[in-house]
């Protein structure tokens, strides 16, 4: 936090919206003033909410056993839910073969059903009984209602201050940085920075083959995107971000037969994010935090609704004020888990538009004559999947850690589920590595696969 804090400043004066609403609030950033309402490059410090829709109300992300819960779910629904969690801990699925199992071992088939079962199946886009049981046990562990019921007591003490937070589960994180124009800009001010001290950065062109001498890569083969144009790249060191079922690939022959297989194996999920922009919601807050217009005062939204296909909602105007030209309209993100290629994926532009502002109406978040404009976004490669050939994935490693000079780190360059925190800290950890001269590659391996996790709740 304090490497980006040296990039963007911590906001030192109120955003829009704080002045709009006359909130006061004070603001940790010291040094350089830094007030969002005169320049750009300023990091917000943003509250953090974001709840689950479901059945047309909000629950608490994560979910939380409270009375809202209950309220929510109706006393039928969460008599079953107690009757299924009853039966399973006296009669549990004995051999869990895949998640569906874990999950129901863990929470009842009721719970399950309500809560796991179709999203999981919207996020990866294959059903639980289809995903291994040790997908659980790796990245959801310690997950369990015992679990659940202990941190409601913690959460009662637990603290929002922003420097407060080093040894709060992420999932419980109150307040956030965020650059003012959005994640981008960070990293536009730090591809400046690397043009200032002399470096070169080629956007547009493609890593296509690798050459490599022993234990040396001793070549990068690149195509320029826009004239075709190949160019050899020699480096004394090569780091990797690039799907490492690319890289495997553009090695060619000279990658072990058994790497190559795995690699091929290797499952991602794709995504969609269409931006709209909208006169208003049609949901409205609820809640005692004021907002501006009375607009829900969520960052991000899950959406369980079982009919609709969109996975989760941003609104924007809560990430950063200065993300929307005219504060009064709406500026929502539905994001859309696909496989590239699927039928959403093909969908026209035009007609994606007109089918996601069809689901927000369908779900009664905005009628869909209020949307004026949008765009929609497709990204290939973005969730690095925990199943297909991942449990080998030891055979790639064995492989690409046979070269000294060559690092593999981020998210898909190490095919983990690294946020943008462990993705810098493994680029961090190799650039260490390279400057004490440590040939191991397995501090690099190690960032982010502590059994502590994310998702844990
Ligand atoms: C929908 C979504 C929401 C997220 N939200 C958050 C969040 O709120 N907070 C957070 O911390 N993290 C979040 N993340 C994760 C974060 O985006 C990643 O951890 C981070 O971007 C990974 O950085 P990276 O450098 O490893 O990879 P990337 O940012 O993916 O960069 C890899 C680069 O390699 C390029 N490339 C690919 N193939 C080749 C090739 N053959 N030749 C040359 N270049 C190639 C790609 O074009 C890309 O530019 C989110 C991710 C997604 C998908």
């Amino acid at each position: 936090m304090r490497w980006w804090q040296r990039i963007l400043p911590l906001q030192t004066a109120p955003s829009k919206d704080d002045l709009i609403l006359k909130r006061n609030v004070s603001y940790p950033g010291k040094g350089v003033p830094a007030d969002p309402e005169k320049a750009d490059g300023v990091m917000l410090l943003r509250n953090r909410i974001s709840r689950i829709f479901f059945l047309r109300k909000f629950f608490n992300y994560p979910l939380s056993l409270n009375y809202g819960t209950f309220a929510n779910l109706g006393i039928k629904r969460v008599v079953k839910i107690a009757l299924s969690y009853f039966k399973i801990n006296i009669f549990p699925v004995k051999n869990e073969k895949n998640l569906e199992d874990f999950f129901i071992n863990r929470f009842g088939e009721e719970l399950y059903s309500t809560f796991f079962k179709d999203y999981t199946l919207k996020v990866w886009g294959i059903p639980c009984d289809e995903i291994g049981a040790e997908w659980g046990a790796q990245r959801i562990q310690g997950l369990s209602i015992t679990r659940a019921i202990t941190d409601v007591v913690k959460s009662l003490w637990a603290k929002s201050a922003f420097d407060e937070q080093k040894n709060v589960e992420t999932s419980l994180i109150k307040q956030f940085m965020y650059p003012k124009l959005g994640p981008g800009q960070l990293w536009e001010k730090v591809a400046q920075i690397v043009i200032e001290k002399g470096g070169e950065i080629h956007l547009k062109h493609k890593l296509t083959g690798i050459k490599c001498d022993g234990g040396t890569i001793t070549e990068a083969i690149i195509r320029d995107e826009a004239s075709n144009n190949i160019m050899p790249v020699k480096a004394d060191y090569f780091f990797s971000t690039m799907p490492v079922r690319d890289l495997i690939s553009a090695f060619g022959p000279a990658a072990p037969e058994k790497a190559r297989k795995t690699a091929e194996g290797l499952v991602y999920r794709d995504f969609i994010t269409v931006g709209l922009l909208a006169k208003k919601l049609k949901i409205k807050n609820m809640t005692d935090i004021p907002t501006i217009n009375g607009i829900v005062p969520d960052n991000w939204i899950y959406i369980q609704e079982k009919e609709v296909k969109i996975g989760r909602l941003q609104i924007f105007n809560n990430w950063s004020p200065y993300l929307v030209s005219d504060i009064n309209n709406v500026w929502v993100g539905l994001e859309y888990f696909c496989n590239e290629g699927d039928g959403l994926w093909n969908k026209k532009d035009s007609d994606f538009m007109e089918f996601a502002a069809g689901e927000l109406s369908k779900i009664d978040i905005l009628e869909k004559e209020d949307v004026m404009d949008g765009i929609v976004l497709r990204f290939s490669k973005v969730y690095p999947a925990y199943f297909g050939t991942y449990n080998q994935f030891n055979l790639i490693r064995d492989f690409v850690d046979t070269f000294g000079n060559l690092f593999l780190i981020g998210r898909n360059g190490m095919h983990r589920y690294n946020n943008m925190d462990h993705s810098m800290l493994s680029a961090m950890t190799a650039v260490e590595n390279i400057i004490n001269g440590v040939k191991s590659k397995d501090a690099i391996w190690a960032t982010n696969s502590e059994t502590e996790y994310h998702e844990k709740k």
